[in-house]
């Protein structure tokens, strides 16, 4: 005989953390002027209370929630990653002793490596295969306290795999907890045997877009508009190709040189500009006027052992949106925000609280979903995380740890005392 025992709450209510981070709240008012919220009422996937703790129990019959103390920790918005290339076969570890050892980017590809080599690995891979690997990285992602990312195409360059990537996306938003916006990177390099015919390439990709749309694979297009990558003049054809098909579009901006693709991107309506290391001041005005976010990632300089990073305060004092993303890929193998907060606080001079928020709503608005998540407000998708930190400036001081101790994404506990929890 099965007892049934029901201990089904009607929801979650945190109580006492020594520092709850709201984020960007439009909604939640203080119910008292003296008021220091420290608690959150979880109920239906959503937050549907904020306030302070003795008064939210008093409101709330407990034994109907429930009830965890968060003394000591942090609550925080779950982080949004909205850059990440999730989905790519083979391992290139091998190739950062060769970059410690001072060969270059060109040399690394002439020898079998860089690029060529996982797109030479990612059509080798069966879709099952990348699923698995990608299923992987998300676990890893979401112990580390990710609750959303974007994650690209652009390891395929060729109709087949473009295809298989972005199925592959698809699949894992559907099977994992962390919800994955997909995008369409056809134009991420031009494969090797298009090399001299860019224009030929580009018009195949766009080939692409109807199926990809009408089968919704994909809701952002992205291009790389760079030096050595496609030209604006090249990009701004794309980007209006994929603007018909009723795609939003984002933009690999101004990394390596600034050609303008940062401008580019506020003159065709961009959701988000990426990278942005070379964007100078009168991109950052143009992006703010157009309300482009400024998605930067530090990861990336750190890995490619650069001095060189986004100018922050720029864009800051622009009035830019700053998102702070990972850029995931195979060159820069980096799962965890928390690192990423850290990045840019020591080598972008943000200080902790922009740095979290940019990690959090700046990700959100930079995939138009900073009316969901992001931030915890009344109402908003309840992903959150408790981190067994005093204070969000511990966050980036007590930096390259793993610092979750309870996530709940959309209002299921899927992490507790730092042990993943699974349906
Ligand atoms: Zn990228």
């Amino acid at each position: 005989m099965t007892i049934m025992i029901s201990n089904q709450k009607e929801g979650i209510i945190l109580t006492s953390a020594s520092e709850l981070f709201l984020g960007n709240v439009t909604k939640y008012e203080p119910i008292y002027s003296n008021e220091v919220p420290d608690s959150l009422v979880i109920r239906n996937g959503v937050i549907e209370a904020i306030g302070d703790s003795s008064r939210i129990l008093a409101e709330y019959t407990r034994s109907d929630f429930e009830i965890i103390d968060c003394s000591k920790q942090t609550i925080c918005p779950g982080f949004v990653d909205s850059h990440t290339h999730l989905v790519f076969a083979g391992d290139r570890s091998h190739e950062l002793s060769l970059k410690i050892q001072g060969k270059t980017y060109s040399e690394i590809s002439k020898g079998g490596g860089g690029i060529s080599y996982t797109v030479n690995q990612t059509r080798a891979a069966s879709k099952e295969e990348l699923v698995a690997l990608a299923m992987e990285r998300l676990d890893e992602m979401l112990v580390h306290g990710t609750t959303t990312i974007e994650a690209k195409s652009g390891y395929g360059l060729n109709a087949e795999d473009e295809i298989k990537i972005l199925e592959v996306i698809n699949e894992v938003n559907e099977k994992h907890p962390i919800d994955v916006i997909p995008t369409f990177l056809g134009c991420h390099v031009t494969p090797e045997d298009f090399i001299g015919n860019q224009w030929e390439y580009i018009e195949s990709m766009i080939l692409l877009l109807p199926e990809i749309k009408r089968r919704n694979l994909a809701e952002y297009v992205d291009i790389w508009t760079d030096q050595g990558a496609f030209s604006i003049e090249e990009s701004e054809y794309f980007l209006k190709e994929a603007l018909d098909n009723d795609f939003k579009l984002r933009v690999h901006a101004d990394e390596m040189e600034n050609v303008g693709a940062a401008l580019m991107a506020a003159t065709i309506g961009a959701t988000s500009a990426d990278h942005l290391l070379k964007a100078e001041a009168i991109s950052a005005r143009s992006m703010a006027d157009a309300g482009v976010v400024a998605n930067l990632l530090p990861g990336t300089p750190f890995v490619l052992m650069s001095k060189k990073y986004a100018n922050y305060n720029m864009f800051k004092d622009a009035e830019v949106t700053v998102a702070l993303s990972s850029d995931f890929n195979p060159n820069c193998y980096l799962t965890n925000m928390q690192f990423v907060v850290a990045l840019g606080c020591f080598m972008m001079k943000m200080l902790p609280e922009e740095a979290l928020l940019a990690a959090t709503y700046g990700g959100a608005k930079s995939l138009n979903r900073e009316q969901q998540i992001g931030s915890l407000d009344l109402g908003m998708n309840a992903d959150v995380l408790i981190l067994d930190l005093p204070s969000v400036s511990s966050l980036p001081y007590q930096y390259a740890v793993n610092h979750t101790n309870m996530i709940i994404k959309d209002g299921k506990i899927v992490m507790k005392n730092k042990e993943r929890i699974r349906e």
